[in-house]
């Protein structure tokens, strides 16, 4: 169980809740998507007309569910949110588009995980608002068609080639997050930091947001954390040193690594002499799914520039090898 983990855990619930933005005026970095949004939307407003479908894609924590509240907040509509794992059967995907309101935002996350029998249903409601049903079996079967409100559908997935392509040429919007600035990262815990009322100084949140992963969610966790050891061990003042020592104690290292990408890396360095490895090779040696290693640890390993991917596997960098103080390959 990672504390930098980017993907949802219990803990996370009900700070998420408060420390969530509701408007996209609150939403703290990612420019361009927020401006495309903004278009979108006061465009879609301004014609009283549904928001086109929306395509979010990026790492875990980095805000598309977020974002798809806010843009129905903006919209003064309702939302209801699933995901692709939970909708089954076709029967389950028809219930709930048939409650949709006019205008609705229904959001889909890890919509690259809808089966094939259910997307089949989604293409005729996105394109034309409309479920065809079957009704009967054999010769006797018929189809009829059912008229559906004009809804926004908002998908999120963790990459886009993820989606089939029939689905992902029925967006109208497709946006991609990307791992969010240093400063952006500082502005976010500084608002966190303000909703939990704990003090924190600039200096300190800038050692947290250093560590962050370039993740929001990331960040408000490690606030947290650090919030209870100033409490214990710092008068409740969150500053550089107390930052620093915190996440030293809770085993987070300069550069947001845990033991995980640790084990990771120097498995790549020991056992494969630095690569180039395959990936199904490196989830035997650390036991972890290949498709969480691909989906979470890689992209911020790659974005540090401590792990290259090449055609023939994987690779760890010189700066991994310094990073982790272990002296480089020897050239042959
Ligand atoms: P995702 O759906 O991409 O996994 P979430 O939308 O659940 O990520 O975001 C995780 C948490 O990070 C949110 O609860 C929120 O507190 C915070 N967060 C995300 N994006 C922003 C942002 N742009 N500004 C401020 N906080 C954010």
């Amino acid at each position: 169980d990672r504390l930098i983990s980017a993907t949802l855990k219990d803990e996370d619930a009900e700070a998420e809740n408060s420390l969530r933005p509701r408007r996209l005026s609150e939403y703290i970095g990612q420019n361009k998507v927020k401006e495309t949004i903004d278009i979108f939307i006061r465009a879609a407003r301004e014609r009283d007309e549904a928001l086109d479908h929306v395509l979010l894609f990026g790492p875990p924590g980095l805000g598309k569910t977020t974002l798809a509240n806010i843009i129905a907040n903006e919209l003064g509509v309702s939302i209801k949110i699933t995901s692709g794992p939970a909708v089954e059967r076709p029967g389950d995907l028809a219930a709930i588009l048939t409650n949709l309101g006019p205008g609705d935002v229904l959001f889909i996350d890890e919509i690259h995980r809808l089966n094939r029998s259910v997307e089949e249903i989604l293409y005729p409601a996105m394109e034309d608002y409309a479920l065809d049903i079957i009704i009967g079996k054999g010769p006797g079967a018929r189809s009829i068609r059912l008229e559906l409100p004009r809804f926004t559908l908002i998908g999120a997935t963790t990459r886009a080639g993820l989606l089939t392509s029939p689905l992902r040429d029925r967006f109208g919007v497709i946006s991609r997050l990307d791992y969010y600035r240093l400063e952006d990262l500082v502005e976010i815990i500084n608002r966190a930091s303000d909703i939990l009322k704990v003090r924190t100084d600039n200096a300190g949140a800038r050692e947290i947001a250093r560590r962050s992963r370039g993740t929001p969610r990331v960040a408000n966790r490690l606030l947290k954390r650090v919030r209870d050891y100033a409490q214990i061990k710092a008068d409740g003042v969150i500053d550089a040193r107390v930052a620093a020592e915190a996440l030293h104690f809770f085993e987070v290292d300069a550069l947001g690594l845990d033991k995980t990408d640790q084990r990771l890396l120097l498995a790549i360095i020991e056992k494969f002499n630095g690569g180039p490895v395959g990936l199904d090779t490196i989830s035997a040696a650390v036991g972890e799914e290949a498709d969480t290693i691909e989906d979470v640890y890689e992209p911020y390993l790659m974005q540090l520039g401590l792990l290259t991917r090449t055609p023939r596997g994987r690779i760890a960098t010189a700066m991994a090898y310094r990073h982790l103080d272990i002296p480089g390959p020897e050239k042959d």
